[in-house]
């Protein structure tokens, strides 16, 4: 049996910033460790869309990478809505996760609107949210990353927070909030890259994704010596994220 997972990267030319093209990396390191064979699409404004996806990971960028994405976006937005909706997983940083919610509206006034997979707004502010971030979720325990953004975001009724923010600031300078999650879509304001740091994220995406192609989730058993060695890896960026400076 094949065991191809088809991952789409969205917008890698405009929205890919801090490292965010790690969280694919990450991905695919992780899925042939597990016996899957990653198929990575990268898809930038007016390609053809790939007809096979099982996972889905976008980036974040500058307030003028948006722009350009957005009429591309908006193009997409019915059948980003319709595989969110049916439980296909996505992960989204900052500028995607923006766009991924109802609007952005930037510092200068520019409404950049978004596809409405989440129930969020994002105004922009005249100061940046800078720094590394430590936040604390029921589901992945704690979760480190970096931030870099002026959009501040609020969830409305129909969204929930990924995680509660313990340092740095996350989706607002008002609530303790980070990141969003709805179905198998996990947003975050995290870059640094995201899952290197934070490996259950990774998983949790990796199993959604395999289980919806394939029906059940069958990991090939890695060797002692490769999950010590991964268990070390990771434990290593965490402590190091951890131990930054905010
Ligand atoms: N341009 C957006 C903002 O500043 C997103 C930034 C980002 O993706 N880091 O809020």
């Amino acid at each position: 049996m094949s065991r191809d997972i088809h991952i789409v990267q969205l917008y890698p030319r405009d929205m890919n910033i801090y490292g965010d093209w790690g969280n694919v990396l990450v991905l695919k390191q992780r899925l042939k460790w597990q016996g899957y064979n990653p198929v990575v699409t990268e898809y930038n404004p007016g390609d053809e869309f790939p007809s096979a996806a099982d996972l889905i990971v976008g980036g974040g960028g500058q307030d003028s990478g948006q722009v350009v994405i957005q009429q591309d976006l908006q193009a997409l937005a019915p059948s980003l809505r319709a595989m969110a909706d049916d439980g296909l997983p996505m992960l989204v940083i900052c500028g995607l996760y923006q766009l991924f919610g109802r609007f952005f509206k930037t510092h200068d006034g520019v409404l950049i609107p978004g596809i409405g997979v989440l129930d969020i707004e994002t105004h922009g502010g005249p100061d940046r949210l800078i720094g590394n971030v430590l936040s604390v979720s029921e589901e992945f325990g704690e979760i480190h990353g970096y931030e870099n953004h002026s959009g501040q975001t609020f969830l409305g009724p129909d969204a929930k927070p990924l995680a509660l923010v313990r340092k740095g600031e996350g989706n607002n300078s008002k609530d303790d909030t980070e990141g969003a999650r709805y179905q198998n879509v996990v947003a975050s304001y995290l870059h640094g890259s995201l899952l290197p740091k934070n490996p259950a994220i990774a998983d949790f995406l990796i199993e959604k994704a395999v289980t919806r192609r394939y029906g059940s989730f069958d990991p090939a058993p890695a060797s002692d010596a490769d999950l010590a060695e991964l268990a070390r890896l990771s434990e290593l960026a965490r402590s190091h994220a951890a131990n930054r400076p905010r």
